[in-house]
């Protein structure tokens, strides 16, 4: 049951553009699903399907092979889950679909997904399998049984090595965010596990982007895919470009330069590489702004925090490489700064859609030195038309005495203490709107993890909001709470 090797040159398929597919309404009544998953969609609130879902799921339900491309955000979770859930015999207590995923935060977003979706149907088992957590519980819910399995590459090859995983049941195989794997190494990693699945199977591949590894991929384990591409349209006047013609070595300097200018709430610092982003966070911080970074050998937890720092609006500038920041779906970004351009424009186009999301416009900002010319160049014939040149000189000078520094309007407090001690987000506000006296809309988004509670409160507030949670007590305990630090305290 192995895989032919690839024996010639990878070669694309041609794509279909999602566009060409229109034509079908966007209900999802239109498709072959069972009346209790259309009710269950109704419920989840999804009333019509995303481009993607209404180019993919007609195919992935006929049980073609898929290569399926739209950016982040655009529902591709559900394009797969759905089709794989539609397939499934919930009474045949075997593994029938397995989703491989980057890093154990996606594999989360998608297990819960699944979850949702799967709410119409009988109990289906969906487990997680990733690395960070120990075997041995791993290995007694795969002996309880399972019909999904989402999980990342590397630890769900130890389950097949261990012979704790038994794939030959295996009717769907779905690689999710697979650039972001080959961008993480994972190519044999995948390789071997799609060989140890049935040749019979159906195989989805999502991906944001279309780099090369992704053609060899495909022509070595899916059979005959579709290819859907949702190409990046970004609704004209959302998004504005502005780019700028800097010095390498003012580029740090002009980060700031630009953030006191327009001042964003949330702006997201995309780096080429990870020495600039060190840099670049260092000098952010020398200048008083409240930035975290993201980069590729973080731990699970301290990447948990930075995210949630920045989702809830208590960090302004989130410092990050593309990889570091693939998969990422942020609400509410106010900026994109480029603080290089990037040579591959498909590149430049993912990282600008960030920004002007739903109904709010976003800036985009690139640094450009002399020699990255060629590379906006390139970015201008695929716009289509010309860019926006303006010069640092515009901008106004750093704050004195007339212009208060930039500062996230929130800071989170971390509460020792999550879902294990039977802590919800309710208790959380009860107990800051209660006993400690402050408004509802002083609290911010709360997010509760097994062992720890984020709590954003209006950043002055903050220390108070400490001393009194300290001071009185959640679900009739005494809780160990201290404000997350950041330079601007
Ligand atoms: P992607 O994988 O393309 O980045 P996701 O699958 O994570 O995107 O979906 C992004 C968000 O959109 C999720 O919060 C999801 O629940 C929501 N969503 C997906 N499909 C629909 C739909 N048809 N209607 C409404 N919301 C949807
Ligand atoms: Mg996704």
């Amino acid at each position: 049951m192995t895989d032919a090797a690839p024996a010639s040159p990878p070669v694309s398929p041609p794509a279909v553009h999602a566009a060409d597919a229109s034509a079908t309404t966007l209900s999802f009544d239109r498709l072959p699903l069972a009346p209790s998953a259309l009710a269950n969609l109704r419920q989840l609130g999804y009333l019509q399907m995303t481009p993607i879902q209404a180019a993919s799921l007609p195919p992935a339900l006929a049980g073609q092979d898929l290569i399926a491309q739209a950016k982040t955000g655009s529902g591709k979770t559900a394009a797969f889950a759905l089709s794989l859930l539609a397939r499934l015999n919930p009474r045949r207590f075997a593994v029938q679909a397995l989703v491989l995923c980057p890093t154990r935060e996606l594999a989360d977003q998608v297990t819960g997904e699944i979850r949702r979706l799967a709410r119409g149907a009988e109990n289906i088992k969906v487990l997680t399998l990733c690395g960070g957590s120990t075997m041995r519980p791993q290995i007694s819910s795969l002996e309880h049984g399972a019909h999904v399995v989402v999980g990342t590459p590397g630890r769900i090859l130890d389950h097949l090595q261990r012979a704790s995983l038994d794939l030959s049941a295996l009717d769907t195989l779905v690689l999710d965010e697979a650039d972001r794997m080959l961008d993480m190494g994972f190519y044999d990693d995948i390789a071997t596990v799609a060989k140890a699945c049935p040749k019979t199977r159906q195989t989805l591949l999502f991906s944001a982007t279309y780099p090369e590894g992704i053609a060899r991929l495909s022509q070595a384990f899916l059979r005959q895919p579709q290819r859907i591409t949702l190409p990046e349209q970004h609704e004209a006047g959302k998004i504005r470009q502005r780019f700028y013609e800097v010095d390498a070595d003012r580029k740090l300097a002009a980060v700031g330069l630009l953030l006191h200018h327009y001042r964003p709430v949330s702006t997201l610092a995309f780096c080429n590489t990870r020495q600039q982003c060190r840099d670049l966070l260092q000098q952010l911080r020398a200048e008083g702004f409240v930035a975290l970074a993201l980069h590729g050998e973080m731990e699970q937890r301290e990447r948990d925090q930075v995210l949630v720092q920045f989702a809830n609006r208590s960090c302004s500038v989130l410092v990050a490489t593309d990889v570091a920041a693939r998969g990422l779906d942020i609400d509410q970004l106010e900026a994109v700064i480029n603080v290089d351009v990037t040579p591959d424009t498909e590149v430049h186009v993912h990282r600008i859609g960030r920004t002007g999301r739903v109904d709010q416009a976003g800036w985009a900002f690139s640094l450009v030195s002399g020699n990255q010319m060629a590379r906006v160049d390139n970015i201008e014939k695929a716009l289509g038309h010309e860019i926006e040149w303006h010069t640092l000189g515009e901008l106004q000078k750093p704050p004195g005495k007339s212009r208060p520094p930039l500062l996230p309007p929130m800071a989170t407090l971390q509460i020792l203490g999550g879902r294990k001690d039977k802590i919800r987000p309710g208790d959380v506000l009860g107990a800051l709107t209660g006993e400690a006296g402050f408004s509802k809309e002083q609290v911010g988004k709360i997010n509760v993890t097994d062992t720890t509670t984020y709590v954003a409160v209006e950043r002055g507030i903050a220390r108070e909001a400490v001393r009194k949670l300290a001071a009185g007590t959640l679900k009739g305990k005494r809780v160990k709470v201290h404000l997350l630090q950041d330079s601007a305290g």
